[in-house]
Formats: structure tokens, sequence, C-alpha cells
């Protein structure tokens, strides 16, 4: 096979063929492939999109790059959650201990900062000593002892997805149904879970940015895995501004341990309890329990037992205080007053990115500290003048978030009418056509 055929034919609108797929993902995942090779090729793909047998053929290569788990020894339901990305998205964090606490495995393989999203990876890593590049040994063993573990995928569990995955990030190749579903769904189906609640973000923050596509994007991947035996169910949620106060790394994990003391944004608590009422609705548990857990401190002990085993400082658990901080924090201020009526929620994440929150290149680290506290939301009043969102930073990229930041805002004479948190459910009852997506 000549990976440069593979190229032309998907450049000019042809189909790959199951074992070509097959043999290629193999092969770039052994390192046999270059990757200036697979970013046309992802280019391509993001241009011209897969029909449905390239979609499967993709997305089973990837699962079948490592192993597939087999998590039956494990008595209880095995139930994850997956964003499909989006800025201030700290849900993972207070809900795999959360759902863990009701009776719930969690085995949840995440991924790092995506495009201008955060990613879970990079959030846990803000607690000192934090692992998340556990064996798969261990990884069972905290599923079956603790019912959750918290990883990334490695050279074992979905390798192929760890290597396109940051490839995309860096290749402007992220905002693709096909490639996003088969990312998503091969990592979340190799670990051997029974059901699958998906948060698919819509709006200007979201890789989505209608709600048309979002459901286009949900409708295939729980095809995706309902074909695959497992129970899927998809929210359409708004990312239309960014979810609770917090964009950054040890920003948001302050901000997920609040809402694990029972506190924290509205709407952080909101999406948490929802996602986690769904989790449980597939696994057999009483969603009423989601609520329970969460406010009589359960779910924040099952987080201080995981932090500790996966070598985590629980100290900074318990004192937030003690998660690194950035050494300078500048206001950033409204131009005129009026109402916050739209916020493009891409420019603030690229402006926490910029600051180091996240990647500019494949080998850049990210630096936990940095990132935005917002102080006003969609709707809210604001007076010229009177700080709007404080940035945190160390100097590094500071002119370039000012200015994404500047342009981010828009402030008009009126309210806008306010926007449910959750637009959509898509079930496997949903009537489903086209399935899926040839292109974005
Ligand atoms: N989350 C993933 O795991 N992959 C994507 O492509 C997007 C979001």
């Amino acid at each position: 096979m000549r990976v440069c055929d593979l190229i032309e034919r998907k450049r000019d609108r042809g189909r790959l063929g199951g074992a070509e797929i097959g043999t290629l993902i193999a092969a770039y995942t052994r390192g046999e492939v270059p990757d200036y090779q697979m970013s046309a090729l992802l280019m391509a793909i993001y241009l011209n999109g897969l029909d449905d047998g390239e979609l499967t053929a993709w997305t089973e290569a990837m699962l079948w790059s490592g192993q597939v788990l087999d998590l039956s020894h494990i008595p209880g339901a095995k139930v994850d959650k997956h964003s499909t990305g989006g800025v201030g998205d700290k849900i993972s964090l207070p809900l795999a201990p959360l759902v863990a606490a009701c009776g719930i495995k969690v085995p949840m393989v995440s991924g790092r900062g995506l495009g201008h999203t955060g990613g879970t990876l990079d959030k846990l890593e803000s607690i000192s000593g934090f692992r998340t590049d556990l064996s798969v040994e261990r990884f069972l063993e905290l599923v079956e002892t603790l019912g959750l573990a918290l990883i990334g995928q490695t050279a074992e569990i979905a390798p192929a997805d760890k290597k396109l995955y940051a490839l995309r990030d860096v290749t402007g190749t992220v905002s693709s149904i096909p490639l996003i579903a088969s990312s998503i769904m091969s990592k979340k189906m190799a670990e051997g879970i029974d059901a699958l609640v998906l948060d698919v973000k819509v709006g200007s923050g979201a890789f989505m940015r209608t709600a048309a596509e979002a459901r286009v994007l949900a409708r295939t991947m729980v095809a995706v895995g309902e074909g695959m035996g497992r129970r899927v169910v998809a929210l359409l949620t708004d990312m239309d501004q960014p979810l609770g106060r917090t964009c950054g790394n040890a920003l948001e994990m302050v901000e997920a341990i609040e809402i694990l003391q029972g506190g924290g944004p509205p709407d952080v608590r909101s999406l948490t309890l929802t996602l986690a009422r769904t989790m449980l609705e597939l696994g057999g548990v009483d969603p009423a329990e989601a609520e329970r857990a969460l406010d009589d401190g359960r779910a924040l002990e099952r987080f201080r037992t995981i932090v500790a085993a996966q070598g985590g400082d629980v100290r900074q658990v318990d004192d937030p205080s003690l998660l690194p901080k950035a050494p300078q924090v500048e206001a950033f201020l409204a131009p005129t007053s009026g109402y916050i009526t739209a916020i493009d929620t891409q420019a603030v994440g690229l402006a926490a990115l910029v600051l180091g929150a996240g990647r500019q290149q494949h080998a850049d680290a990210v630096d936990p500290r940095v990132g935005l506290v917002l102080d006003r939301r969609l709707g809210d009043p604001v007076e010229a003048g009177e700080p709007i969102l404080w940035i945190h930073h160390d100097g590094k990229g500071l002119e370039d978030a000012r200015q994404r930041l500047a342009a981010a805002w828009t402030i008009g004479e009126a309210p806008p009418a306010p926007r449910p948190l959750i637009i959509d459910r898509i079930d496997r009852a949903t009537p489903a056509t086209p399935v899926f997506a040839a292109a974005t």
C-alpha cells in the first residue's frame, strides 16, 4: 500500500477500503507512517469526510490498535462519560467520583487539551504527583477496588488515538465529525464499558457550532456505539459561553473541588448532576442518588481516594489554595456599559491557551497556573471600566490574550433571551437519517 495513493484518493473525494484503513492505522501506530503523510490525509478527511463504511472501519482500526479491555470479571455496571470538548469544561473531575460513589464503575480514558478546548488529563495533572499514565493492570485494579480510574490513551489502550489526537491538535483538523466520532468512540469502546453518556457541546466554544451539526455528531456516535453493542445516550449542551467561572488547569481544579464540596457555579453543578443522573439511569441505579452523594460528601471522599491512589497530593484537594498559582493577576475591563449579549467562547479558550494553559505545538508543556476567572456571564449587566474577568498569567502570551479577549465580548443594550443548558437528548430511539456525516 502506498500512503500517497490514499491521500490523493481522499483528496479527490474517493473512498478508502476497509482493509486499507486497517493497514494504514496499524502502520501509523507502529511509527511506520510519518506524521507529514498522516497530516495530509487527516486534512483530506477533514475536507471530504468519511462515509458510513469508512467511518466504521476507521473507528474499529483505532479501537483495535491496542487492547480492548474486558471488565466482565468486575461486578457492577460500567458506565463512562465523554465530552466533545468545550471551554471551562471541568465536568469529568467531579462527575467520575460522584458516579463511582453511587456504585457505578467508571473506567475513564480521557484526553489532553485539543484545539481551543481544555483536557481532563491536563487538569488532573495540576495536582502535584497525579499520574494519568497507569499500566492496564493498575487501571483495572483501581476500577475494581475504588470504582474508578482516570487515565489517558496509552501505548496499550487506544494508542492510535493517542497519536492522532496529538497530531490533529496542531494541524487544524480537530472539528471534523468523522475524526471526532472515531477518536471518542475508539477509546471509549476500548474501556470495556456497558454504557456511555456523551456530552455533545454546541455553540461558539464547541467544535460543533450549530445544534444541527451537533445532532449529526451525536447520532453518529450513538449509532457507532450501539452498533458495537453498548448503550449510548448523547446530551446536546450549551457551549455559547464558558462553563462555570474558570478556564485553565489549576483554576478549573479549584472549581471542580468546590462542586464536590457542594458549592460551585450553578451551571457546573447542574450539568454534573444531569450527566450523573443519566449515567446512573444507564447503570440501573436510582438517579436521585446523584444529588445525595454530592451533598453528603461521598463524592468528595471518593475524589480524595482516587487522587491519593494515582499519586496525587491530597493536601491540595483539602486545601485548594495549595494548587499552583500564577504569579500575576490582571483585570480585563468592560469597554462600554450594557448587557453581555454574546461571547466568542473559542476566543476565550484561545486566550487561555496562549497564556500557556494549552499547547501550540506537540511538545509544548502546559502551565497549570495560568488561565481566566470570569466575573460576568451572558445577560449580565456591566459598567464601562469594571472587570469582566481576571487574567492569571506569568507574562507569557499576555498581549496576545488581551487582544483575543478584546474581540470576544459583545455588549448590547438589552440582555439576550435566556438559553437552556441542556438542549436535547439523542438516544437509540431518536430517528437518524442520515446517520454518518460525509464531512464536517
Ligand atoms: N474528544 C476526543 O476524545 N476526541 C476528539 O476528537 C474531540 C473530543
